[in-house]
């Protein structure tokens, strides 16, 4: 069977399939950190519906969340209609939000996808500005709809200013660490500064507090802060985004939580819906200045996302998942630094949380930062899957393997999960 489905969709569907390309496989079943194959064939899954599934695969409060939604009769489509549904899942997400946007947020729905949320923060804070430029930052993904794709790294836009993100192992200065990430905000607050630098009037910034599909980069706190301080003393509003590094992701609830920075616009997704499309955003009040009905949407409703996203983040929040994640995220961490101390070919080693990259390089060369080996990374996520081990590659040059376990990984699992990785490196590196 499986390899008949492999054959007709790939004959029938379209090339631009992604994840499907490297990882042919045909789950059947699955549950917490394990897919399981229509060839009988099991994977522990690091990719995560692309660090959508915070508590792995059909956890039973999920599933118990959707389940009981279904056997209450309850309306599983009513376009935005308030519901008891819709109210619990607020009153949980608010329970989570940094403090000194709680108390003065607004809500906004506007699913299925992370990058219609994204869409409705630019348009939300183009309108509340008046402005239409766009401060976004070299190596970001936020969408692929036309205006997160514009502010996403690698599109032009002439209404977009691209800045550079701090990278401490490819920093774009050549010096890394505080130092390039100082000159990287200084070099924001020239442009920003100069009255004949070009920059369209901004109506927002936006930024990932760690660049995801952009190769695992963690944003220094202190850079974040020296943004929110940019962006506050000329009245631009900030948006982060954090479609990927919510929920606790990256060993605190929310990945601005680790500065204490608070941002004016908050975009979710992925994991707020428990497994399902849910996307929003939060904002303080002063922002909501759309008109009645200035954005509108069939799929803003999923009643069976906001269940099992509620059930999501109370588990998150009561299980102290975020804490977990930072603890056994630094041990991991730890442990492939310690992988690549024995290794020349992994170059960097980096992340947050339960976020993990490591950048694969050519070290034949006389470079100070040897060049980016995609081909040894596609031939590590080759031979993991062999393994039985699902992880996904990203970056500039797709020479980062990402880990993005569920938050719920046991201590046992990390280790399988890394005995794995590290085999599949030796046999891609003969
Ligand atoms: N922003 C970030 C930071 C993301 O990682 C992603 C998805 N990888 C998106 C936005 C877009 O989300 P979606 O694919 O659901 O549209």
């Amino acid at each position: 069977a499986q390899e008949g489905i492999l054959r007709r969709q790939s004959l029938r569907e379209s090339a631009a399939r992604t994840y499907a390309r490297a990882l042919p496989i045909v789950p059947v079943r699955a549950r917490g950190l394990t897919i399981e194959g229509a060839d009988g064939r099991r994977y522990l899954d690091c990719l995560s519906g692309a660090g959508t599934l915070a508590l792995g695969h059909n956890h039973p409060v999920v599933l118990e969340a959707i389940k009981k939604v279904l056997d209450s009769g309850a309306p599983l489509h009513v376009l935005d209609l308030a519901t008891p549904v819709k109210d619990a899942f607020t009153t949980e997400l608010f329970a989570t939000l940094p403090r000194g946007l709680a108390d003065d947020a607004r809500i906004q729905f506007c699913g299925p996808a992370g990058t219609d949320a994204v869409e409705a923060a630019l348009k939300l804070v183009r309108h509340a500005t008046g402005r239409q430029g766009l401060l976004a930052f070299t190596g970001a993904y936020h969408g692929m709809t036309a205006g997160a794709l514009a502010a996403s790294g690698g599109a032009t836009d002439v209404r977009v200013t691209r800045l550079p993100y701090p990278h401490d192992y490819r920093c774009p200065f050549g010096v890394g660490g505080e130092r390039g990430a100082g000159i990287a905000a200084r070099w924001t607050e020239t442009l920003l500064d100069d009255p004949k630098s070009g920059v369209p009037a901004p109506a927002g910034m936006i930024l990932e507090p760690v660049q995801g599909e952009g190769g695992v980069i963690p944003a220094p706190d202190d850079w974040l802060r020296r943004m929110r301080r940019v962006t506050a003393d000329r009245s631009i509003p900030l948006i982060a985004d954090e479609v990927q590094t919510g929920v606790g992701r990256t060993g605190a609830f929310w990945a601005v939580d680790h500065s204490g920075v608070v941002p004016d616009v908050m975009v979710m997704s992925k994991a707020i819906g428990g497994s399902l499309p849910l996307a929003v955003i939060v904002y303080r009040s002063g922002l909501d200045v759309w008109q009645p009905g200035a954005h509108a949407g069939t799929f803003r409703g999923n009643q069976l996302a906001m269940a099992a996203g509620a059930a999501t983040l109370a588990f998150v929040r009561e299980n102290r998942l975020a804490e977990r994640a930072a603890t056994l995220g630094a041990r991991m961490l730890g442990q492939l630094q310690g992988l690549a101390a024995a290794h020349p070919r992994i170059g960097d080693v980096r992340g947050r949380g339960l976020m993990i990259g490591v950048e694969l390089v050519d070290p034949d060369t006389t470079a100070d930062v040897p060049p980016p080996d995609p081909a040894l990374a596609a031939a590590v996520q080759r031979e993991c899957l062999g393994r039985g081990l699902i992880v996904e590659l990203g970056g500039r040059h797709n020479a980062v393997v990402r880990l993005l376990p569920p938050l719920t990984l046991t201590d046992e699992q990390a280790g399988a999960v890394l005995d794995r990785f590290a085999d599949a490196l030796g046999a891609a590196e003969n």
